[in-house]
């Protein structure tokens, strides 16, 4: 075991994992530890949607998730070149169903502010459907709708695959990952993090990377200031039908259907802050979800409930992830909090903080999912700004 290397990352999910790898393939030596065993917390939990936000924001986030996105096809793909393993990302669209005048509304009106983007993707990025143009994509569908919002660019991933495809090249690529060893604390001198304290002894490194989900801020009072990390979670049902019945990821709100190739369709997901860390499914939870889902796709009723499960989203008081130094604690870094949207971030989570660690800069904006804008805020909001 190297006891000294470059990088030590907390949490074996997919953007720790997704880091160590970046940072292993430009010849850095990481450790990755890991509490239980990799992947298996939100990333594994998670439905796998990759897609862009509203075509109405123009903020940061946005922005990044746009060119997440973007980056997807070929992330995707080096990791099946790398491993043998495939992700099966594909770019399958989504279809968000209307059911009242009010969304229609707003949805031509995002529709229209997308036609901006045409030029640069070289292909329309929303569509709005009628009915008749809904039933033509998606049969299977209630004929009781007023259309949909079509975005051809969503696309989806199988995230356990991922996972494994991540932990594979990880492995390849040299990175020590140490699984059933929970960080207890920061090692932390002068306000420097030099290293970690496990049940296994201390480890030192240059730089610490907290990629810890929903249990970053746990690992030190100050973090809890500046960076907090709250657990949202979200209760997912598994269904099977013998055929394929939908080809596109169908949305209503918060729920969503994501079909799988084998006939699977994931059926999710609450989102219940008040569960704190309980990932318990309830009966409320799964039926609610159901109940959505049958009365969208009439033909899903006789779907087998495969399995039902509930991941902890790592959520922030903003809904913006953390990417970046983390002010008052020199050599620790984040690359947590990315809530509904870790899957769609992560190839750019994992190239932005290797720019970070490796070149002291990045390209991408990151100015609002910077550490430390919590505190900026509430004293701010002291000062009466
Ligand atoms: C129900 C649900 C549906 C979702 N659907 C989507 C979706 O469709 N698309 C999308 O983009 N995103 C989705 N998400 C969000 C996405 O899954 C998360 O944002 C992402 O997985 C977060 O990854 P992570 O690596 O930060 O966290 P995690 O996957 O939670 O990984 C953190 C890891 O850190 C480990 N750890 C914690 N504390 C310590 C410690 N002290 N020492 C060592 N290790 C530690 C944990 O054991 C865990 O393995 C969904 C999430 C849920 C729950």
């Amino acid at each position: 075991m190297s006891q000294n290397p470059d990088v030590i990352v907390i949490g074996g999910g997919v953007i720790g994992l997704a880091i160590a790898d970046a940072l292993a393939r430009q010849g850095v030596s990481v450790t990755l530890l890991e509490r239980g065993n990799c992947g298996r917390e939100a990333s594994w939990a998670g439905a796998g949607i990759v897609q862009s936000g509203s075509w109405h924001r123009r903020d940061p986030l946005v922005q990044m998730q746009r060119e997440s996105v973007r980056l997807y096809e070929s992330f995707a793909a080096d990791l099946r070149e790398r491993t043998g393993i495939d992700p099966e990302y594909i770019r399958c669209g989504s279809l968000e169903v209307l059911l009242e005048d009010q969304h229609y509304r707003m949805a031509r009106s995002e529709v229209k502010v997308a036609a901006a983007f045409e030029q640069d993707y070289g292909r329309k990025v929303l569509e709005l459907l009628t009915p008749q143009q809904t039933q033509a994509s998606e049969p299977a569908l209630t004929h009781d709708l007023l259309g949909a919002k079509c975005c051809p660019m969503t696309g989806q991933v199988r995230n356990p695959r991922l996972l494994q495809g991540l932990c594979a090249a990880c492995r390849r690529g040299g990175v020590e990952i140490v699984e059933n060893c929970g960080v207890e604390r920061l090692r932390i001198q002068n306000d420097r993090v030099t290293g970690v304290q496990t049940p296994q002894g201390l480890r030192s490194a240059a730089q610490v990377i907290l990629a810890a989900g929903c249990w970053s801020s746990l690992l030190d009072e100050r973090l809890a200031k500046v960076m907090p990390v709250l657990p949202v979670r979200g209760q997912i049902a598994l269904l099977k039908m013998p055929t394929v019945v939908l080809q596109h990821v169908i949305e209503r709100g918060r729920t969503y259907l994501v079909p799988r190739r084998d006939g699977h369709v994931v059926v999710g997901a609450t989102q219940e802050p008040e569960a704190g860390f309980d990932k318990s499914v309830t009966a409320g939870g799964i039926g609610g979800l159901l109940g959505l889902a049958t009365r969208l796709v009439p033909g899903l009723a006789p779907a087998v409930l495969v399995q039902t499960w509930a991941g902890l989203r790592p959520g922030t008081p903003d809904g913006r992830p953390y990417i970046g130094a983390v002010p008052g604690l020199t050599g620790l870094m984040a690359a947590t909090g990315h809530f509904r949207s870790g899957l769609t971030l992560t190839p750019l989570t994992a190239r932005i903080v290797a720019d970070l660690i490796l070149r002291g800069q990045t390209a991408h904006d990151i100015s609002r999912c910077l550490p430390g804008r919590e505190l900026e805020n509430r004293l701010a909001a002291s000062a009466g700004v």
